[in-house]
């Protein structure tokens, strides 16, 4: 049996580990894809403290993931199916095996939202994109669209801008959501054209993108325009699916603990993105999982396990 099991391998997963191993504990890390989470899709982390010449967010979760070895933690890649999390011993079965921990930290982050138009999910791939970071190069000298107005979609558009000609950046509101930081850059760099008070209604082309019709909220004018990328930036949701009827979360699904990472099951703690927080980042993320760990450590030297 393992003192603690951590669903998840983001930033929150891997310091969780990280101070698993620290305390002397033995951890399992069960990821389903790659260590890192949605940091190891960001281009550059530039507000990670210590990484004053900015990092990328591959190379920061790999000096993460070594550092979570060095002090003993095991990663196994999976797919987590069920999890038990009412017995004092907590169940972990994947699609192949079944693990026991004392502990559960669900650390599974969260997936970007999908705009919900015909031909979005046919088109992934094949112009549609959620992640500038990983798919942009293949859109080299060509116009392509950004659609949100956080700190994600602006973080896009600069970075497309980079090797494409023409970036618009479709925005719901006439205001921006992200720091005023990416906002200045933005509205600074000429190659990306912010589109105001509009939404994609249409996805054009036959086989890939090859256009989207825009509207405009205030007007009701529609028009078209011309790209082969279509980024998709409007957030994310909770990867809490697996759980969501068995700990206690918000209506949006986001996982509810108290100041300790603990949930409403005995046992169970969240940590980083799928838990309900103000903040977001990978500093607070990682922030999470060193609690979580901690309060873990505690709950555990708390009860008789023999
Ligand atoms: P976000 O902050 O939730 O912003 C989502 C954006 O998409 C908003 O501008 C929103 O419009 C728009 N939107 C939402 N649903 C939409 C829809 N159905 N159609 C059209 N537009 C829609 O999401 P995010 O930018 O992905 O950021 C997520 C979290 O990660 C935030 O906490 C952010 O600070 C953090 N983050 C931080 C960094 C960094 O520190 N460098 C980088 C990336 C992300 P409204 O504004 O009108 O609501």
């Amino acid at each position: 049996m393992y003192d603690i099991i951590i669903i998840g391998g983001g930033a929150a997963g891997l310091t969780a580990a990280l101070y698993a191993g620290r305390g002397g504990l033995k951890a399992l890390i069960i990821e389903k894809m790659f260590v890192g989470g949605q940091a190891a899709t960001t281009y550059e982390v530039d507000n990670y403290p210590g990484f004053n010449e900015r990092i990328s967010g591959p190379d920061l979760v790999m000096k993460m993931e070594a550092h979570a070895k060095k002090f003993g933690a095991e990663i196994k890649y999976e797919d987590v199916v069920d999890v038990d999390v009412d017995s004092i011993v907590k169940t972990v079965k994947t699609n192949k095996s079944v693990y026991e921990a004392k502990v559960l930290i669900l650390a599974m982050g969260a997936n970007p939202k999908e705009l919900g138009l015909d031909k979005e999910k046919k088109f992934r791939g094949a112009g549609v994109s959620y992640c500038a970071t990983c798919d942009g190069a293949f859109y080299r000298d060509k116009e392509v669209a950004v659609v949100g107005g956080g700190d994600t979609a602006l973080e896009d558009a600069l970075f497309l801008a980079r090797f494409c000609p023409k970036v618009y950046l479709i925005h719901r509101r006439d205001a921006f959501r992200a720091v005023k930081v990416l906002q200045d850059a933005v509205l600074e760099n000429d190659k990306i054209e912010p589109v105001w008070d509009s939404t994609v209604e249409e996805i054009l082309g036959e086989d890939q993108v090859e256009g989207i019709k825009v509207k405009n909220l205030k007007t009701n004018e529609t028009k078209d325009l011309k790209v082969e990328g279509l980024f998709v930036a409007i957030g994310v949701v909770p990867n809490s699916g697996l759980i969501v009827k068995k700990v206690e979360t918000n209506n949006a699904g986001y996982i509810i603990t108290d100041e300790n990472m603990q949930t409403n099951k005995f046992g169970v703690f969240a940590a980083g993105d799928i838990r309900e927080k103000i903040l977001r980042q990978i500093v607070t993320a990682a922030a999470d999982g060193a609690i979580a760990t901690y309060a873990a450590e505690r709950y555990i030297n708390e009860n008789k396990w023999e």
